[in-house]
């Protein structure tokens, strides 16, 4: 039996945020399977109601978030829900809980999304972690300074995509960071009550990214990508992932089994895992571990068996569909996050088609808007666009990408700040 027969009449819920890319991917294989989609975005109920959504829900309000979705389970029932990203994880922990359907547990949801708990709970049964500290932005941060070791890297518990994420070498410039992260996280936040703030130790090495599928507690790895620009702060921009990675047998298996060793301990079981690690002399370190699949436009890169994308896998193994004989093609393959290099707004773009002409360069796809702010690290959160890249080896994707990369130019005119009198 194909997987499109015995997926007819199913239907998944997708959790949505209005940011995010992912929802489309996830149609994409849902229409491909046959499965019947149904929708719940972040947003409010007469605003979804207006854009035709059938539930706009409040992530935020979990407990009425939970509501509305049982609710709508007994008028059209599903078999599986779906965060199409990391903003919905809770939620659809909760609800699948409060519905009995597959999930990871709502506990294992919030370990993954706190990076506290998360360290705790990975110190405790050993999977290797900086030592790590937490702090709050209501500490004097001179007296905070004089109490870590450096170098050291200071973040906030729940941003992502590296967002408040920066490295300190000495007391000054921890007390520099620490109120720039104090400012940055007010300015996320209408209440100016303090916020919990984490310092690690400085992990040096190289990093690599892995994707993988969680299936009854067990990881099938889908892709190893290496990130071959280093990152070593102040702020730590993701730029170029090429898979498959170019470390030995053994550094990849080290690393799965890191990787493996860090899901049961935060109890994740079940779903798409992507885990950021990184790789020295004492061997994998775990940077983070994420319930979701991999961000942005990034699974792309990606294909497998007979031309399946990884939101297909997410949702075979979501519906108890086997996926351990789909492993990805055999070409080597990339992006490049594109970094925004200053602040202001952004005017023009030019050399895309240059760029699209590179050897091995599949598409550039730029998605910031013309005429719109746009911020760099660490205060940013979101990229210029996306450069996907397929080749013989992974050594020839990454030229391809850095080589179009250079062909891009970005007109940015700096904001001109208010003047306040
Ligand atoms: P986010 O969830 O915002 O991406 P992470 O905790 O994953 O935050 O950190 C973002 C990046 O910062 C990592 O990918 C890594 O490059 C760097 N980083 C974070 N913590 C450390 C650390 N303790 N040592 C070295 N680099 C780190």
């Amino acid at each position: 039996m194909n997987a499109t027969s015995s997926l007819a009449s199913r239907r998944v819920l997708l959790l949505m945020t209005a940011k995010t890319y992912r929802a489309q991917p996830f149609v994409e294989a849902a229409a491909r399977l046959g499965v019947e989609v149904l929708k719940a975005i972040d947003m409010p109920e007469p605003l979804a109601e207006f854009w035709n959504y059938p539930l706009g829900i409040d992530f935020g309000d979990l407990e009425a978030a939970t509501r509305a979705i049982v609710e709508l389970a007994t008028r059209q029932p599903f078999e599986a829900i779906v965060a199409v990203d990391d903003n919905g994880s809770l939620l659809a922990a909760r609800a699948s809980a409060a519905l009995g359907l597959p999930h990871n547990s709502p506990g294992a949801a919030e370990a993954a999304r706190n990076k506290h708990r998360m360290r705790t709970l990975l110190a405790q049964v050993g999977v290797p972690v900086p030592d790590f500290r937490l702090f709050s932005t209501g500490d004097d941060p001179r007296d905070v300074a004089a109490q870590v070791g450096y170098p050291c890297v200071v973040k906030p518990l729940t941003l992502s995509g590296s967002r408040g994420v920066m490295r300190a070498d000495d007391p000054e410039q921890f007390v520099a960071v620490v109120d720039r992260l104090t400012s940055l996280l007010r300015s996320l936040d209408a209440e100016p009550a303090p916020k919990p703030f984490l310092v690690e130790q400085f992990i040096p090495g190289i990093e690599v990214a892995l994707e993988g599928i969680l299936d009854h507690g067990r990881l099938k790895v889908l892709a190893l990508f290496d990130k071959p620009d280093p990152l070593d702060g102040p702020f730590f921009e993701e730029t170029i992932y090429v898979t498959p990675s170019r470390l030995p047998d053994a550094a990849q298996a080290a690393i799965a089994g890191c990787a493996s060793n860090a899901a049961r301990a935060l109890g994740l079981r079940e779903g798409p895992m992507h885990a950021e690690l990184r790789v020295n002399a004492a061997g994998p370190w775990i940077v983070e571990v994420a319930g979701r699949s991999i961000g942005g436009l990034c699974s792309r890169t990606l294909r497998f068996g007979t031309d399946a994308s990884l939101e297909e896998l997410v949702l075979r193994q979501a519906f108890g569909l086997e996926i351990e004989s789909l492993s990805r093609e055999n070409r080597a393959g990339g992006v490049m996050m594109i970094p925004i290099p200053g602040a202001g707004l952004l005017r023009r773009v030019e050399g895309v088609a240059e760029a699209e002409a590179v050897p091995g360069v599949e598409e550039v796809q730029i998605t910031a808007k013309l005429n719109y702010p746009i911020a760099p690290l660490p205060e940013g959160d979101s990229y210029l666009g996306f450069i996907f890249a397929r080749g013989e080896t992974p050594d020839r994707v990454e030229a391809a990408l850095r080589e179009a990369h250079r062909r891009l130019r970005f007109a940015i005119e700096p904001s001109i700040p208010l003047l306040t009198v």
